[in-house]
């Protein structure tokens, strides 16, 4: 490409791109397709001579805009709801440009150097101590699976060596979980060889919190039986309903047991930037290591996922190699290369985004839209509750909203009642939210996450369910 062409293309992208923003409210949240709509559309080989950029961006608008859920639509409440932002996307772009792997220092010392400044800019805005030492990765997922295996690293049998399989010497090693943990902890024990059977869920109290005392007992009779328990994965912000679980209670029990404690706060970590929400991460003073997403509340596009952890020793260890020839550097020695804390070598220069994001909106900017999103929560959560139609499922410590429409007689579960709701809504465009199951009850999740919600979006949503509602039963 000319650099001629290449300006002249990156210009009409950027327009492209403030108009899709200029309209998104316009546009369904939820693409009213069908599974292989839009495969059946694109041809099924690539093509054999290059096409224009223009002719690209035309298919875009025309094929893949139109398949795409917009998670940045300010209606979009589902999930986590999240965004991206202005500066985050120019971030996106550098990172595009330079594109730096960062698997040494010397491969890019911006991104190493960076990622660690950066990191400790936002651990000092979450009040974390300086025993807490970051690292990306792309998602909490990846996070929380590295977090693990430098926990199995600090219980000393030597897996890294010899695995686990065919070892009678190595007793059963244990996880726990409160059973409202994200599932991707199970998925990290799958993959570590650990094994399903590995974890223990333990019981939630009516709150959606781990009940600590149960997790003592549980970590007790695994010992009596003969396991070894190393670690407790507590959660700050739950998926289902942003429970928060008591870290303060779960701390003794772990230290007790000289256990690992892995905070998975993958969600609600951003809102600890805010003074008045700072208790949230109480306890985690004495935490291993956390798990934080930019990527979902502090307007990172997708993937940056930040993981603390006070023992990058064991992190290293679990991980590093003699590096061979090809890998070796003078100053290998004296600095910290990212590929020593996982299983990937290559690294993407994430931590472009992020700065640009913390510069662009300051610690008091970011904490500002967190502060509103809450309120906004409290609010529609106020208008729940104050209605003989909704009930809410769940409290609202931050900006999810766990509701259902009441139903009208006690013999009805509200199955149907609340199955109708949430697909009249997602189907109607305007909005989208998700769904979980709250005491064996569907229960419709609005999460408050997006840089461009606002109240009216909120009333609208508001409005939209009581619509729907009225529709059904009439
Ligand atoms: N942990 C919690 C509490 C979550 O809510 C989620 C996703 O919503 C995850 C982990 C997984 O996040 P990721 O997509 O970054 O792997």
């Amino acid at each position: 490409m000319s650099k001629e062409d290449f300006r002249r293309l990156g210009h009409d992208l950027i327009d492209w791109i403030a108009d899709y923003f200029d309209n998104i409210d316009e546009r369904p949240v939820l693409p009213a397709i069908q599974p292989g709509d839009l495969k059946a559309k694109l041809p099924t080989v690539a093509p054999a001579h290059g096409e224009s950029m223009e002719k690209i961006i035309e298919d875009v608008d025309r094929l893949i805009v139109p398949a795409l859920t917009h998670w940045c639509h300010p209606s979009f409440f589902a999930y986590f709801a999240t965004s991206t932002s202005a500066p985050g996307i120019f971030g996106e772009l550098l990172t595009a440009a330079f594109d730096n792997k960062a698997m040494l220092w010397r491969t890019s010392p911006a991104s190493t150097e960076l990622e660690e400044v950066v990191l400790d800019w936002l651990r000092q805005m979450m009040g974390l101590d300086k025993g807490m030492h970051g690292i990306i990765y792309d998602t909490a997922s990846v996070s929380s699976l590295h977090a693990i295996a430098a926990a199995r690293e600090g219980v000393e049998q030597r897996i890294r060596e010899e695995g686990m399989s065919g070892r009678p010497d190595l007793p059963l090693l244990r996880v726990y979980v409160s059973e409202h943990s994200h599932n991707s902890i199970e998925k990290a024990v799958i993959t570590l060889g650990l094994g399903q059977r590995s974890l223990r869920k333990i019981p939630a109290d009516k709150q959606f919190r781990m009940d600590a005392r149960a997790l003592a007992e549980a970590i007790n009779e695994d010992k009596r039986n003969g396991h070894i328990p190393f670690c407790i994965v507590a959660t700050v912000g739950t998926t289902s309903t942003s429970s928060i679980d008591p870290v303060r209670e779960i701390i003794p029990i772990g230290e007790e047991h000289a256990m690992w404690l892995h905070v998975d706060a993958a969600y609600a970590g951003s809102a600890a930037i805010v003074p008045e929400f700072r208790h949230i991460l109480d306890g985690c003073e004495r935490a291993d290591s956390i798990v934080t997403n930019p990527h979902k509340w502090l307007f990172t596009p997708f993937d940056l996922s930040v993981l603390y952890c006070r023992h990058m020793d064991l992190l290293k260890r679990a991980f590093s190699l003699v590096p061979p020839e090809y890998l070796r550097t003078p100053e290998q020695d004296k600095v910290r290369s990212g590929s020593d804390y996982g299983i990937q070598l290559g690294r993407r220069f994430r931590a472009l985004k992020l700065w640009m994001v913390m510069r662009y909106f300051g610690h008091e900017g970011l904490a500002a839209r967190i502060r509103e999103h809450c309120r906004l929560a409290r609010l529609f959560a106020a208008w729940v509750d104050e209605s003989p139609d909704w009930e809410l499922m769940a409290p609202v410590p931050l900006a999810l909203v766990c509701f259902r429409a009441r139903p009208k007689s006690e013999s009805d579960d509200g199955e149907a009642l609340n199955q109708g709701v949430i697909e009249r809504v997602n189907a109607s465009g305007r909005a989208l939210l998700s769904q979980t199951r709250l005491n064996d009850k569907l229960t419709l999740r609005l999460s408050i996450g997006n840089i461009r919600t606002t109240e009216a979006h909120v009333r609208d949503i508001w409005k939209l369910l009581n619509e729907q509602l009225a529709i059904i039963i009439m």
